[in-house]
């Protein structure tokens, strides 16, 4: 028997849903919705699990990635219950069902408690710099193994046991059949919509928007090459220096171009954007911004004077690879890339 938790509709506003209780279940939502098909009839049924409770059923499903919120059915609710945000607080909060810290739903819950951490961090990079005495080189050195060990750290102890979480809850509890074969079979899907994330292109009038995340995905990806694996605060490279400002350039201008969206509240998707949201767009943008301004004061002879900037840079880069990444809606990216597979290898059921 389904077990019914009276407390999840008061949890889920705590992670940014509105009330749900509005919805008198017409199902226009479902209709209108360009991503639901007969199997997975979102957001209608989303929204009768919130309001009934059945949270370990939300646990279980991953029709919540699914959704890529274009918000066309808060549009079109008759009752503005918001099933679009609904869906996106599902996904806040299945995410800090996944993180085995407790600390996603922690940073998500509460902004204080944010804003506490990335002081506490912008403290402990000042705190090393002044025990360097703020050494250029050593501070250069430092922050390009800071990189490499926090990506590889992040990923084995944060995001690689988060995964495993999810597959735990959404594969195997589900008691579905998957034969072995099937996790090689759709591997490609996971590699296609992790680095294209095609899906956005069901949703109606997306082409735009797909581009825009489609280079700014890109961008990220090759400015964290070139910056770990290519050196390019330490490069001579003519050719890996113009890649790094193109690739830093790329990102800041494409976040610029989503804090305008966000501040104009053109589309339903910024309409009602959470703390999480903010922090996401505006840290990825500094760390373009300061990336590209690091590698000029370098290549002007002037970041010795003026190591601030590096520093600024490097507070920005650690309060990114340490909050945002793991604990932040950087991972919808990945989760969402990994519902795309598992739902895929449950349809390769034997
Ligand atoms: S359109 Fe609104 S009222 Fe109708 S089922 Fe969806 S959320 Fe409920
Ligand atoms: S936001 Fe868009 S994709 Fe998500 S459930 Fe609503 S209509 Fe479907």
């Amino acid at each position: 028997m389904a077990r019914i938790n009276p407390k999840f509709s008061a949890e889920l506003k705590s992670f940014g849903a509105f009330d749900a209780n509005a919805c008198y279940n017409c199902g226009n939502c479902t209709a209108v919705c360009s991503l639901s098909d007969e199997n997975n009839s979102f957001p209608r049924k989303m929204v009768r699990y919130s309001v009934l409770g059945l949270d370990n059923e939300i646990q279980m499903s991953l029709e919540p990635w699914l959704c890529y919120y274009c918000g066309e059915c808060s549009t079109t609710c008759p009752r503005e219950a918001q099933p679009g945000e609904l869906m996106m607080s599902l996904r806040r909060w299945l995410t800090s069902k996944y993180d085995w810290t407790g600390l996603s739903g922690l940073l998500y819950k509460s902004l204080s408690a944010t804003i506490v951490a990335f002081i506490l961090l912008a403290a402990g990079v000042i705190w090393f710099a002044a025990s360097q005495n703020f050494n250029t080189e050593k501070m250069l050195h430092f922050g390009h193994y800071f990189e490499m060990i926090a990506i590889a750290a992040v990923f084995v102890v944060i995001l690689i046991p988060d995964i495993i979480n999810m597959w735990w809850k959404t594969v195997y509890k589900t008691k579905v059949k998957v034969p072995v074969s099937a996790y090689f079979k759709a591997l490609g899907e996971l590699i296609i919509h992790m680095f294209t994330q095609k899906r956005t292109l069901g949703c109606d009038d997306s082409k735009t928007r797909w581009l825009e995340h489609l280079i700014l995905v890109a961008g990220y990806l090759t400015l964290l090459f070139t910056t770990v694996f290519l050196d390019w605060f330490a490069t001579q490279s003519t050719f890996i220096i113009i890649l790094g400002y193109v690739e830093s350039a790329v990102i800041f201008v494409i976040t610029f171009i989503f804090m305008g969206e966000r501040i104009m509240k053109k589309q339903e998707v910024s309409i009602h954007a959470h703390p999480s949201d903010w922090f996401f767009v505006i840290w990825l943008f500094l760390m373009g911004l300061t990336a590209f301004t690091v590698r000029l004061f370098i290549d002007l002879d002037i970041l010795e004077t003026n190591i601030w900037m590096y520093l600024i840079h490097l507070i920005i880069l650690v309060q990114w690879a340490l909050i945002i990444v793991p604990f932040g809606k950087w991972t919808h990216f990945l989760f969402r890339s990994f519902a795309m597979y598992f739902q895929r290898i449950k349809e390769l059921d034997g």
